[in-house]
């Protein structure tokens, strides 16, 4: 079967150096990139590209086949759960094949005291009050948080939050930092007691992780979500080999 055009679900970084490697490897290819348009600051991938949501499984459906898609690539972040359900059901109504592309989860090393969370608001309880935490998960599920006005929050996230958050919290707006001695420093400076992540998985934000261990402060690990079944693939590599398999 010769592929024609390819959605590729974006948002993550294997996102962004997927669109790059096929647009190299596989020119013919037609491709195109979807971003949720979450944060303001889209990076451009090389390849034409839409941003905004579909209109849940139906809309993804019924765009598939007005653009006559034949794979959907779902390379988004292991916590877009929805965009990822919707997905597999749009593939599914529309009867054409999808690859999800899953990064491995991090698992704990020597050094490391991980307390698991089945889902934000268990990682909301799990906080003993006191707790200065370092809340490094984003924007949309920080309003969770909120109510915990017993406990000092250094909320780091890329857009500015949509709740309002106790008046004696911090809010950072960056990106994680790259460096273990970066998320050291931010950690020591604030005093922090608690560090509360995504199992993301991958490299770019495992920093603040390795600080953690490092500074002996418990980590409050929120695990993934459950996604439907689907094939899936664990790197960039493996979804080449998938593209290379139908041209
Ligand atoms: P989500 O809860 O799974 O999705 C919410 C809705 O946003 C979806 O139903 C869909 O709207 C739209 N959407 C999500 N991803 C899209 C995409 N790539 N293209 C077009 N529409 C998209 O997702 P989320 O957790 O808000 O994440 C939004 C984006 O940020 C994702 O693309 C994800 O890869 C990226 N991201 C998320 C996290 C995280 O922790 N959640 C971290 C890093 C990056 P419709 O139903 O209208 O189609």
């Amino acid at each position: 079967m010769t592929i024609e055009h390819v959605l590729l679900l974006a948002g993550t970084l294997e996102a962004r150096k997927l669109a790059g490697d096929i647009a190299a490897r596989i020119p013919a290819l037609r491709i195109t990139a979807s971003f949720a348009g979450a944060v303001s600051d889209l990076p451009d991938l090389g390849v034409p590209t839409r941003v905004g949501g579909f209109g849940g499984a139906e809309g993804l459906a019924a765009y598939l086949r007005s653009k006559q898609i034949s794979l959907v690539i779902d390379a988004t972040h292991p916590f877009a759960a929805q965009m990822s359900r919707n997905a597999a059901d749009a593939a599914l109504a529309a009867g054409i094949d999808l690859v999800r592309l899953e990064r491995p989860a991090w698992a704990p090393g020597p050094g490391d005291h991980w307390l698991p969370a089945g889902s934000v608001e268990e990682a909301v309880s799990l906080l003993p009050a006191g707790a200065r935490a370092f809340l490094a998960i984003g924007r949309k599920d920080i309003g969770l948080f909120a109510g915990r006005g017993d406990i000092y929050g250094l909320a780091r996230m890329i857009e500015p939050p949509g709740h309002a958050l106790p008046a004696h919290w911090d809010v950072v707006l960056e990106r994680p930092a790259r460096s273990q001695d970066a998320e050291k420093a931010l950690l020591s400076d604030h005093s922090m007691t608690h560090v509360v992540a995504k199992n993301s998985g991958g490299t770019r934000s495992h920093a603040k992780i390795a600080a953690a261990r490092s500074l002996g402060l418990p980590v409050i690990m929120i695990e993934r979500p459950q996604l439907p079944p689907a094939r899936t693939a664990g790197n960039i590599v493996e979804i080449l080999e998938v593209l290379a398999e139908r041209i």
